[in-house]
């Protein structure tokens, strides 16, 4: 078994793709996979408006074409694995846009625990927007603002302040 899959999370080094430029990120919010199970799946694919998600086959990989990608999220509301993310630079500020499927569901200003990808707590952030893409499981996107635009890199899910 992968290391990866006996832990639980993963560590940025067994992430297969590369970053988007940060030109690219301080322009728009741009779409990143996690995504590194072989496995038969490929709705990100077909959800893609610009056509900048590529597979060589049904069991490869996704990969993004960063010039391509408009941050539309389609691809990341669908994703059944909650693979994928959109990150970007605003002066000097990150933005993440992660898919979250526990309830209660954060508002626009609530302030956040931002998590790296081991679930650990790497400070607090400001809820920017909330779009539900399931109404049955209220399964959804959050959006949100961190002080440092290097936690785009890490942060992958967020905790609700009790
Ligand atoms: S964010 Fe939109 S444009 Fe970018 S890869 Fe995903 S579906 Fe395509
Ligand atoms: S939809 Fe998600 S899990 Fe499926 S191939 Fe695309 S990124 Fe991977």
């Amino acid at each position: 078994m992968n290391d990866w899959a006996t832990k639980g999370y993963l560590e940025p080094g067994e992430i297969k793709t590369t970053l988007p430029r940060k030109e690219l990120l301080m322009k728009h919010l741009i779409a990143i996979s996690e995504c590194i199970q072989e496995i038969p799946c490929n709705p990100c694919v077909t959800v893609c408006p610009l056509k900048a998600i590529t597979m060589k086959d049904i069991n490869a990989i996704p990969v993004i074409d960063y010039e391509k990608c408009n941050g539309c999220g389609k691809c990341v509301g669908i994703c059944p694995g909650l693979a994928l993310f959109l990150i970007g630079i605003k002066n000097g500020k990150g933005i993440i846009t992660l898919p979250y499927e526990m309830l209660p569901l954060p508002g626009k200003g609530n302030e956040v625990y931002l998590l790296n990808r081991k679930g650990e707590r790497l400070g607090k952030g400001i809820v920017m927007r909330t779009v539900i893409v399931n109404k049955q499981t209220k399964s959804s996107l959050i959006t949100v603002l961190c002080e440092n635009e290097d936690d785009i890199y890490h942060i992958r899910n967020i905790e609700i302040i009790k």
